[in-house]
Order: C-alpha cells, then structure tokens, then sequence
C-alpha cells in the first residue's frame, strides 16, 4: 500500500515511475539513479521549499512542515523574509474566488496504474473528481525560459509540466483536463489556472514511450546510466583521467 509516509521511499521509488522521477532520468540518467539509491541526495533549495510551504498550507499540514524544517525559522523564532512571502503568495490566492474553487478538491491524492508496462504512481494536488486534476506550482514568473537547443519556449513545457500532466491524466484514467495553478514569487504575485491542451500531453506521452524502456532497464541494473557531465550529481563524482586544450568541444568563432 503506498501512502503519503512511504510515497518516496527508496523500495517505491525503485518499484514504481512517477513524473519527476521521469524528468529526472530525461535530464541525467546518473544521477536520476543514484537518487534513487540514496547514494545522492539533491540539496533542499530555498525556492523548492517556499513550494513545499505553500503546498503544505494548501493541504492543511503547515504545522508538520514547521516542524520538520526548523531551518526556515530566523533564531529569534520568526519566519525567515522568503517564507514570509510565501505567507503572501497564500493570503494573494485565497482572495481569488476561481484560484480557490480548483484549489478545494481533495488534496494530495494518490493513485496509481499502469503505463507502457510499467507501475506509475501519481500524487494529485487538487482533485476535483469527474472535473480535473489540479496541480499548484509557485515559481519565478510566467515568462517563458530558455533551453538550451531550444531557445525560450514556454514555462509549462520548460518544466515538463506537460509531461506530468499527460502522467496523471492517464493513471487518472477519465481524460480530465489538467490544470496548473499557478503563481508567482514576483514582488507583486501573480496568478493563473493554465490549462494543458489535449494535443500537447498527446505529444508528451509518446516521448515517455520513446525512452521509458530505457529508464526501466536502467533502474532494473540491465543498462549503464549515461552521466550529463553537466549536473551537480556529475560534478561531485567527476574523476579527471587527463587534460585538456581548455576550448576543447566549444565552437571557436
Ligand atoms: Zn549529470
């Protein structure tokens, strides 16, 4: 049975795919893997835990996230200044009547199911049954990133929140829409419900099909995992064997 305790428990993570840990394996493959084993263990940025904090508010457990994180208290006791603008980001989106009605599902709902034969599991944000699956993303700002090899493309499609739309909606198993609501950490918050259309998770799955096969042999041990070289996981496990002409592999203009 897998529950909100064991939800990213090593044996779960091993046993079963989930949206971020497809992104991950998609980003590098030795480190994806290496989490999984807990031999890397990613550090805790501040702009994923003001996240956490907002999340935690939503579903009703602010005071166990507290808890757990004491790091986000100054020693006199008070919330440290990003937290406190997470407390705004919260008391912004509770003004907003729309932002609230798809943010009153039932909260952190987990499910899961198959998915080109292998066990996915999925945590839903905000679950409005028979209407939508709701998930609640605070970042930067709504403009688009850029990506390298891709130019600036849209924030939803640079932070794969199409792929985990296209996840959820199928272990979901009603075609519902997938919402993002969002809102920003700008000095002034803004907000947003985005709507992933169908075609763009239609797209995202068959990139999960293309490479799923790959992941699953490489956390079954069968294919060795391909380093990026380019991560924090790569630079901390990086052994030199040479050296090198320092415009090695740049393109000299
Ligand atoms: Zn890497």
């Amino acid at each position: 049975m897998i529950t909100s305790e064991n939800y990213f428990s090593q044996e779960n993570q091993m046993k079963y795919f989930g949206s971020s840990q497809f992104k991950a394996f998609a980003s590098c493959e030795a480190a994806a893997l290496a989490e999984i084993k807990a031999e890397y263990i990613p550090e805790e940025t501040t702009a994923l835990l003001v996240g956490s904090y907002v999340d935690a508010h939503f579903e009703g457990t602010l005071d166990i996230f507290q808890a757990q994180h004491p790091s986000i208290f100054t020693r006199q006791g008070d919330l440290k200044a990003e937290y406190r603008r997470a407390e705004q980001i919260i008391q912004r989106l509770e003004r907003d009547k729309l932002f609230m009605k798809y943010m009153a599902g039932k909260k952190q709902v987990i499910m899961t199911g198959e998915l080109f034969g292998y066990p996915w599991k999925i945590k839903i944000d905000s679950y409005l049954e028979k209407e939508a699956i709701v998930d609640l993303k605070v970042m930067k700002d709504f403009r688009p990133i850029w990506v390298d090899g891709q130019g600036k493309i849209p924030f939803v499609e640079a932070w794969g929140y199409d792929l985990q739309a296209a996840v959820y909606q199928t272990i979901e198993g009603n075609k519902l829409p997938f919402i993002v609501a969002g809102a920003t950490k700008e000095p002034v918050t803004d907000l947003d419900l985005f709507e992933i259309p169908q075609y763009k998770m239609d797209i995202a799955l068959k990139l999960i099909e293309a490479r799923i096969d790959r992941f699953a042999d490489i956390k079954a041990g069968i294919e060795t995992p391909r380093r990026c070289e380019e991560c924090d996981y790569c630079k901390m496990t990086k052994v030199l064997t040479r050296i090198k002409p320092y415009d090695d592999g740049e393109a000299v203009a």
